[in-house]
């Protein structure tokens, strides 16, 4: 077990509470944020609805769950000894071993004797007269602490596809997200996949090698690039080893923190002939350069856009035989990279098995679960198994299914009706002591990247807090009207916010989530740590601390 450096313990913030901080939520952000609060000297517990950490990486064992962000630039960077200890194996990591990466981080600090699993918050109410928060559990259980900080995760309240009779399939059916923990056999099974986002694609791809017979349920196309994963040798691992300070400061540098930079020219800067060539060496390389390492203009100019949807449009024309199966996978009603670009292995190739079958539910919609399989308009299908691939109530989801309620009793539906209204996206107006890890408006991307800056940025504020003995923060109505408007003029001129996604707050399965909010901060990563950074430098004097 590696030691951690103590700082001086600040004072405790108040002996009479259950703790200091409970934290709810034990992925990246709830791991580390435990981590930095115990350096502080805290009484901190973190509550975890699963039975161990890792968070999305813990729940997501479908077939081909794996990184779309390079596995070295994702894991944590605060700590040079786990960086030299651990070594990835595949430059884009599947789920088993990020999950593995993440228990050993959790016996290395010795994080487990501060969590308690299989408990689920259910309720948090800020109680004014002891400047406190109670939390609830499923089980009816009771804690408080002076603060609240919520890790709960941008992607990890998983929804149901609103179809009649879900209930009533006899066979076997599972959510990608709530996967079981046995190995599931698809040999010689009839299955059936809902969805075709980044998730099922991963799903497809890996299915599709081992199935008897696949049947695909296509509502909306994606633009999915090749992914080009690779195993990672010995020396491959020592030379990124020695390479660590370079690409976390590249991290730091880039857009959406990821190792790729945009590239600084226009795409019609340059010759025809250029332009093809460089699209075809983004195609041909591996992870998101082609989204987050193209030219610069194509999330902003329409004919830009343009030009890179028809050469992604061309390629999955030539890799798809049937010329109508492969017009359906093209999709018409958003450009390439406006939606999270879904990273793929051979994913095209799979539509040219003759055991699989693509079925646009667009064109012949889904009436309902049957106890055999499902009822398109037109046809009856019966499969072994149905598989839901149907993605997240992203980004406040999983803060809706908690009833949070601030000074005066008002919910955080309430405060957040006409969409998320935040501070910086750590905090929200009449929720005092209350924090978000990666809530809504903050820097997204590579996410642990903004994990570790988010709970780097919560520490200090706390820290600040005790020292000066100070026992309630909550941000300033001015402050969080600015940050609000910064949120909605960076995203000014992007295409991805003219498209219905889980990054515009759009999802069809969930009631309340038909039309675009301010749900995600667009702006560079950069911009918002200058934000952040110049609040803490200036003293706070956008939260009201007392
Ligand atoms: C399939 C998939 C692939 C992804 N791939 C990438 C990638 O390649 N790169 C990238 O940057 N990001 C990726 N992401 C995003 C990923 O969610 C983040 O990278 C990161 O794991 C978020 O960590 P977190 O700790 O903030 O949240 P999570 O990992 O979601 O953890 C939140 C935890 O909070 C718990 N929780 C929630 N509500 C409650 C409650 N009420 N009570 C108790 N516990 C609760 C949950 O059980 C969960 O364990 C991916 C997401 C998915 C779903």
């Amino acid at each position: 077990m590696a030691a951690v450096e103590m700082t001086e313990p600040a004072a405790r913030t108040d002996a009479g509470l259950d703790y200091d901080v409970i934290i709810i939520g034990a992925g990246i952000s709830g791991l580390y944020q435990l981590l930095k609060l115990r350096e502080l000297g805290l009484r901190v517990k973190v509550f975890e609805t699963g039975t161990g950490v890792g968070g999305t990486w813990y729940w997501n064992r479908y077939p081909g769950a794996r990184f779309d962000s390079e596995s070295w630039s994702y894991g944590y960077s605060f700590s040079k000894e786990l960086l030299q200890e651990w070594d990835w194996t595949e430059h884009f990591s599947p789920q088993p071993e990020t999950l593995r990466y993440l228990n050993y981080v959790a016996d290395k600090f010795d994080l487990r004797r501060d969590i308690q699993f299989r408990s689920r918050v259910v309720a948090a109410h800020f109680k004014e007269a002891t400047r406190s928060w109670e939390i609830t559990l499923e089980d009816g259980s009771r804690h408080s602490a002076r603060f609240l900080i919520t890790a709960i995760g941008p992607l990890s309240t998983p929804t149901m596809p609103r179809i009649e009779g879900v209930e009533s399939f006899k066979g076997a059916s599972f959510h990608t997200a709530r996967w079981p923990h046995e190995p599931v056999s698809f040999e010689g099974k009839r299955v059936a996949v809902i969805g075709t986002g980044a998730t099922g694609v991963q799903t497809i791809q890996e299915v599709a090698k081992t199935v008897g017979h696949l049947t695909i349920f296509q509502r909306t196309p994606n633009w999915c690039a090749p992914l080009h994963n690779s195993k990672i040798d010995k020396e491959t691992m020592e030379g990124i080893k020695k390479r660590y300070d370079e690409i976390f400061a590249r991290c730091k540098e880039t857009h959406a923190c990821f190792v790729h930079t945009i590239d600084p020219r226009r795409t019609f800067d340059v010759m025809p002939e250029e332009r093809e060539a460089f699209f075809e060496h983004l195609y041909a390389s591996p992870g998101f350069g082609i989204w987050q390492g193209n030219f610069k203009d194509i999330l902003t100019d329409r004919k830009a856009n343009a030009a890179i949807s028809d050469f992604v449009a061309r390629k999955i024309r030539e890799r798809v035989k049937d010329p109508v199966v492969a017009d359906k996978l093209i999709p018409k009603n958003h450009g390439f990279g406006t939606r999270r670009v879904p990273l793929e292995t051979k994913y095209y190739e799979v539509y040219n098995q003759p055991n699989v079958k693509l079925v646009d539910i667009k064109e012949t919609p889904i009436e309902r679960i049957t106890p055999k399989g499902i009822k398109t308009s037109d046809a009856e299908y019966e499969f072994d198994m149905i598989i839901y691939a149907t993605g997240f109530d992203a980004i406040t989801g999983s803060f809706h299914r908690i009833d949070l309620r601030g000074t005066g009793g008002q919910t955080l539906k309430e405060a957040w009706a006409g969409g998320p209204k935040t501070f910086v996206g750590v905090q929200v107006e009449g929720f005092p002591n209350m924090f978000m890890v990666v809530g809504p408006h903050t820097a997204l991307g590579n996410i642990p990247r903004s994990i570790e800056y988010n709970v780097e940025w919560v520490a200090d504020l706390i820290r600040h807090m005790t020292e000066r003995r100070l026992t309630r923060a909550d941000p300033r109505s001015e402050a969080v009207e600015a940050w609000t408007e910064n949120v909605r003029a960076v995203g000014e001129g992007s295409l991805v916010n003219e498209v219905d996604s889980w990054m515009t707050g759009v999802n069809r399965n969930v009631e309340g989530k038909q039309v675009r909010t301010l749900a995600r901060y667009s702006g560079s990563a950069p911009a918002y740590r200058a934000w952040c950074d110049a609040v803490a430098v200036g003293g706070y004097k956008e939260i009201d601390l007392s």
